[in-house]
């Protein structure tokens, strides 16, 4: 069965942030200032269980949801992860399961994700350069541990990607030198827009790095023909190289913003429902599982929530960024 919000958009992808916990501190995310050594994240007790999310999980999957994605905070943070991963792997009608991660605990536990059915990794590095990679992500890891977390990966059988953030006058720099990694890794690359998710990662038009900047940049040493999205609910825009053996995705939500191809609803570790990455408050779907609700009354809830959905924040930004308390990027997941 297959759901639709107003926008006609029918629900295909679910993200289910499993902590909100972190073990870095990036300056687009959870700037150290404001989220210092001693922040307090959920107590344990908030969190959704594993059998909690499997429930959740195949309540989606009836509605015709075949893709999950795990996420947080760092989701390699959540102990005994492998369980869920094997839990969610076994639904009926889940036929992509990937998480993204930060990369500093996977050498670790590249193996034991891909045993337990986990098919793809998005591991997020923002510079080669070990300042850069500082300034970005704030004094932790180092981008050789990184490195050797997604060879790891790759090793393991993973689908393996990367994702970077670029921010203007931070780590453009590394546009370049990252992509060259993505070349010799035989890996994609994504690069991503900062954006304006939550309210205290000081976002300002003018640090973002631009589709065309990026474009430009990679154009130095590589030249691209576009193969524009790869599925209809793909976020990213993809490009070929065609001098050298590297496919790169460009995740443009500020400068061209994709809002009517979005079929993603998100989970987060506090089991809240969201629509839209620039929510503000979510669906409480605890009370409702704690309080004995079952997959049918969950669906139920799901259809009434997703049909109501009219969510184009990117697309309507200059209108709604001054009004909008926004939940944070840690807390709601990527
Ligand atoms: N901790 C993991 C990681 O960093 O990969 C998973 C969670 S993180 C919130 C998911 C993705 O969101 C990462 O690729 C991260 O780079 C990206 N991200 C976080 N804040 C962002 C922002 N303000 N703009 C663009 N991307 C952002
Ligand atoms: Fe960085 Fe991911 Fe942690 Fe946010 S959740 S601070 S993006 S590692
Ligand atoms: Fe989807 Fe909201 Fe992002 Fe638009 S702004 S693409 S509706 S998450």
């Amino acid at each position: 069965m297959n759901i639709t919000d107003k926008l006609g958009r029918v629900v295909k992808d679910l993200r289910i942030s499993v902590t909100d916990r972190c073990n870095f501190r990036c300056n687009y995310c959870m700037p150290i200032e404001k989220f210092p050594g001693n922040f307090k994240f959920m107590p344990r007790k908030e969190i959704l269980s594993f059998e909690e999310i499997e429930l959740v999980a195949k309540a989606f999957a009836e509605l015709g949801v075949t893709k999950i994605r795990l996420t947080g905070g760092e989701p390699l943070l959540r102990k005994d992860l492998s369980r869920l991963i094997e839990k969610l792997s076994k639904i009926e009608g889940i036929g992509d399961l990937a998480l993204t991660t930060n990369g500093d605990l996977l050498g670790n536990q590249a193996q034991r994700l891909k045993d337990s059915g986990l098919h793809r990794i998005t591991v997020s590095l923002d510079a080669l350069d070990k300042d850069i990679f500082f300034k970005m992500n704030g004094n932790f890891s180092s981008p050789k541990k990184i490195i050797q977390g997604i060879e790891t990966a790759i090793e393991a059988g993973l689908l393996t990607k990367i994702n970077m953030v670029v921010r203007k006058n931070i780590n453009g720099c590394q546009v370049l030198p990252i992509a060259h990694l993505g070349c010799k890794l035989g890996v994609e690359t994504r690069f991503i827009e900062f954006m304006d998710v939550g309210s205290k990662n000081s976002w300002d038009l003018k640090d973002v790095f631009s589709k065309k900047d990026i474009l430009q940049k990679l154009s130095a040493d590589f030249s691209f023909i576009p193969i524009g999205n790869r599925g209809k609910s793909d976020v990213a825009k993809v490009y070929q190289s065609t001098n050298k053996k590297l496919t790169i995705g460009i995740i443009s939500s500020i400068s061209e913003p994709f809002c009517s191809n979005c079929t993603r609803a998100r989970l987060t570790a506090e089991g809240k429902l969201f629509t839209c990455l620039f929510g503000r408050d979510g669906i409480d779907l605890k009370s409702h599982i704690r309080g004995g609700s079952s997959r049918s009354d969950l669906k139920k809830l799901f259809q009434k929530v997703w049909s109501d959905r009219n969510d184009q924040y990117s697309m309507q930004r200059k209108q709604l960024a001054q009004q909008t308390q926004k939940a944070e990027m840690h807390y709601l997941g990527g």
